[in-house]
């Protein structure tokens, strides 16, 4: 991984981690938000549900009240004092048992408000109360009337309907009396627990209190308050408490309503406790989903757009580099040591017969089966794609192969790298050096070779010489120098110019080059002065070689005809060059001596 992908990376990451934590920041702002928003709507639904409760309460009993009410026998039984009784107590006996009213109560009054019948106690001598407004007011005003009120017993609803005779005289009222009781049953039913307190004041009015029940002088209208709630109002001054209609503390929803009389005085307050750990949170549950999958999508889009962003960047970059390699005067191959795999487009200006890699593949096994195998250069080798193995364990050399592609040959600089350890990929390198190569094999031959005629010059002879010296005497083998020179050359230029006498050494050396073997080889050392090493070669077999030359030469007669003078020597075990060459140069003074176009043997 280079630089810039790891920097890339890093922004990358910190993208994604600044979506997380904004998406992480915004649920929990909004959730609070939320989870206020929530807990004020269940607020709404408690008072909601108390007041509609109550309302559907006063309803019902306003129609206990005028049903009761219409009854002519009512009328009748007020002079029947036992009659009455009896009467309404089994009329209350009967909806405790046939309907949901098990705590109704009813209260009779004549038309001076004087209590007749009070199904729930036998104190009938109490006085209309001070605090029974209501009462009064009905008794003046002649309505129905349906409202909270305190008595001297307790707090509760009320429906209050005046009675009329036959003749529509006043006579009476006629109250039906419902409790609290009911309504937090009800409300318990579906997680509310309820402590419904009477205000300080109108506590004071309470003579019987029904309950027995008070915090703080508050007389508490409902059984079923818990004591834990109880504790926790007294705890908490349950007076300032009501002050506040709604607080949500301690693990609680707590819903103050207040409870008025008819004339709009609140007389209680009706306390709702939830619990909040039982508010439906679907809502909220919903919104966190909502947005952690909108974080996730946000994540998956953001990851999906730098994919795509570096799909194309990447694309443009292969396109960039792909140029690159193509555009190289170098042939490029990737190969897995089994094939070629790939190739830029200069491998096909070589090998220019196939159209694809596939094309090459299938006729190709090694881009080897192309090397001439020569001295100094990388071969095929018995090992399929050996020659790689010569290259990647010798870094340090250069390595060079001769190949022959489509009848032309080629020389070039080999270098391998490994690019893919798990592919096994290798890019192989070939650098085209032919002009180089061909330049320094000119250079070479013509350091080493003459001109003029192409035999080896005294300095190739001299290594050659050395050679051949060193191996005779490690290996005892026998070793013959020829000397020649041409006869009376000097004549030759004098008569013909020197242009022929050029002819005649080119012409002659080409003779002698074509009657020797393989072994042997001439070298022009002088003007006109050669000489052959002759190896595995004994003086004797020089000698015949050497008269065989020199007969061929006398015979020849082209251009000019010459005769050549012979000094042949054999390598004396481990002798030294000069003394081995002075003798045939010994032998060569001699054969001019003795009159040329001979062979002397020393
Ligand atoms: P000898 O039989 O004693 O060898 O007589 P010679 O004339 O061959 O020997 P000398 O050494 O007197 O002369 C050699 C001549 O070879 C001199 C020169 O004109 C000629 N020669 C040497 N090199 C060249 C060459 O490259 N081209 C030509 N045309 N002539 C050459
Ligand atoms: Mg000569
Ligand atoms: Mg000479």
């Amino acid at each position: 991984m280079n630089k810039k992908t790891i920097i890339g990376l890093f922004f990358v990451l910190l993208g994604a981690l600044f979506i997380l934590v904004l998406a992480v920041y915004f649920v929990q702002e909004h959730k609070e938000n939320l989870e206020q928003e929530i807990y004020q709507d269940e607020v709404h639904l408690m008072q909601k549900n108390l007041a509609s409760m109550i309302e559907e309460k006063k309803k019902s009993t306003t129609a206990i009240a005028l049903t009761l009410a219409s009854n002519d026998a009512l009328q009748e039984l007020f002079v029947d004092k036992k009659k009455l009784d009896d009467k309404l107590n089994s009329l209350i006996f009967a909806f405790r048992k046939h309907t949901n009213y098990k705590n109704i109560w009813i209260h009779i009054l004549d038309k001076e408000g004087n209590t007749l019948y009070r199904s729930w106690t036998k104190k009938n001598d109490i006085a209309l109360d001070a605090n029974r407004k209501d009462l009064a007011y009905v008794m003046k005003n002649k309505v129905i009337l349906s409202d909270v009120s305190v008595d001297s017993f307790t707090l509760s609803i009320k429906s209050i309907v005046p009675l009329y005779n036959k003749d529509y005289e006043f006579i009476g009222m006629v109250a039906v009396i419902s409790h609290f009781n009911s309504i937090a049953k009800s409300l318990k039913k579906v997680g509310i627990d309820s402590v419904v307190a009477v205000t300080e004041q109108a506590s004071a009015a309470i003579k019987y209190p029904f309950t027995e029940m008070y915090i703080q002088n508050c007389y508490i209208a409902n059984f079923d308050a818990p004591q834990a709630l109880q504790a926790y109002l007294k705890n908490n001054n349950v007076k300032q408490f009501c002050q506040t209609a709604t607080k949500i503390t301690d693990g609680y929803i707590i819903v103050n309503y207040p409870l008025k009389d008819y004339d709009g005085k609140t007389v209680a307050y009706y306390i709702m406790f939830k619990k909040i750990s039982a508010v439906s949170k679907t809502g909220l549950d919903y919104f966190v989903f909502r947005w952690s999958m909108f974080a996730i999508i946000a994540l998956m889009a953001l990851a999906g757009t730098i994919n795509i962003f570096y799909y194309f960047v990447l694309k443009k970059q292969k396109v960039y580099y792909k140029n690159i390699l193509d555009n190289s005067n170098n042939i490029i191959l990737i190969n897995d040591r089994k094939c070629v795999v790939d190739a830029n487009k200069t491998f096909f200006k070589y090998f220019t017969k196939y159209k694809s890699i596939k094309e090459f593949r299938e006729e190709n096994s090694c881009i080897c089966n192309f090397f001439v195998d020569e001295e100094g250069y990388l071969n095929k080798g018995e090992k399929p794609y050996g020659w790689m193995d010569i290259v990647l364990e010798n870094p340090q050399k250069t390595h060079k192969v001769k190949m022959k592609i489509e009848d032309k040959i080629y020389y070039f600089m080999v270098y391998i790298s490994l690019i893919s350890r798990e592919k096994n990929h290798y890019s192989v390198i070939f650098a085209n050096i032919t002009e180089q190569e061909l330049y320094k094999k000119e250079l070479e031959k013509l350091s080493f070779y003459d001109a003029l005629t192409n035999a080896g010059n005294r300095r190739k002879f001299e290594e050659k010489l050395s050679s051949e010296m060193a191996r005779s005497c490690r290996y005892k083998d026998p070793l013959s120098l020829i000397l020649c020179d041409i006869d009376h050359f000097k004549e030759v230029n004098d008569t013909h110019g020197h242009t022929v006498g050029d002819k005649v050494l080119r012409e002659y050396t080409q003779l002698v080059n074509s009657l020797l073997r393989d072994v042997d080889e001439l070298f022009r050392v002088g003007g006109e002065e050669f000489v052959i090493i002759a190896p595995h070669t004994t003086k004797e077999s020089a000698a015949l070689l050497a008269e065989k030359l020199r007969k061929a030469i006398e015979d020849y007669k082209k251009i000019v005809p010459i005769t050549m003078s012979f000094g042949v020597t054999e390598f004396k075990v481990c002798e030294d060059e000069e003394s081995f060459y002075n003798r045939a140069d010994q032998a060569l003074y001699e054969a001019k001596k003795s009159g040329r176009n001979r062979v002397v043997v020393k």
